[in-house]
């Protein structure tokens, strides 16, 4: 059945969002303005929904986790900016742990004159926030490339693994959250911190599931070696790196 469905997917363009099987088409255009939306030979539902929806909803259905609404950002929109997405997710990281490093409050104890010296540390320090952000960033893509190819070489998939790479990617806009907490003023909270890893890891766990068409618990198991060994990958380089972030 999953290799029927990846087969056909090449073939076709689409998926239908309810049942994940491919699809030819997303609605027919008759010309003169008139569309028909097109349904799902398989399960008899509309393909996709979506298509008239607002991206506000969308992005909503999306943030609470719909089955559907992954599989019409990951597969029937033609989303060509993951790269983009990427670098602008590693910079939200970089400030994210850079605003939560000890060093970067300022103390009321410093003296005006050596103002200066902090200042240059703290630039110093989000170079270095940038270095374990990029090592925590080239962890998880490494991680999860090869994880993927080894469940291809063991499920036969015909899965493109750039496609789901693309996804998981994709599915990391959780870490966009820091926008809102630097507005509400919570970038050092630590409930925020632990809700927006929390959003992160069930994002990745239901975009693999819903691209590889695999249990919700395989994909769990999935994410959880990633992020562990992101988490080993970022304690090991900060502990290379704390002589440099030490600035008293
Ligand atoms: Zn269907």
């Amino acid at each position: 059945m999953a290799e029927k469905k990846s087969q056909s997917v090449a073939e076709n363009n689409y998926v239908c969002i309810e049942c994940g099987m491919p699809a030819k088409e997303l609605y027919k255009d008759f010309n003169a303005g008139i569309i028909k939306i097109s349904h799902c030979k398989y399960c008899g539902k509309v393909v996709d929904k979506y298509i008239e929806y607002d991206p506000v909803i969308i992005s909503l259905d999306a943030a609470l986790h719909k089955r559907q609404a992954y599989r019409h950002v990951l597969y029937n929109t033609n989303i060509q900016a993951h790269w983009r997405f990427a670098i602008l997710f590693l910079f939200c990281d970089t400030y994210t742990k850079w605003v939560n490093w000890p060093g970067s409050h300022h103390s009321n104890q410093r003296q005006s004159e050596r103002d200066f010296i902090f200042y240059a540390a703290l630039e110093w320090s989000f170079y270095l926030m940038f270095m374990v952000s990029a090592v925590e960033f080239i962890t998880f893509y490494v991680v999860m490339n090869g994880i993927l190819k080894i469940w291809k070489i063991i499920s036969q998939s015909k899965k493109d693994i750039r496609n789901i790479i693309k996804g998981v990617l994709l599915s990391n806009m959780g870490k966009l959250l820091v926008v809102p907490a630097i507005i509400w003023g919570q970038s050092n909270s630590m409930v925020y911190l632990t809700l927006t890893h929390i959003f992160i890891f069930s994002s990745n766990t239901q975009a693999i599931h819903v691209m590889c068409d695999v249990p919700t618990y395989v994909s769990l198991a999935v994410v959880t070696i990633i992020h562990s060994t992101q988490y080993l990958s970022v304690k090991l380089t900060e502990e290379y790196l704390i002589p440099f972030l030490d600035t008293k």
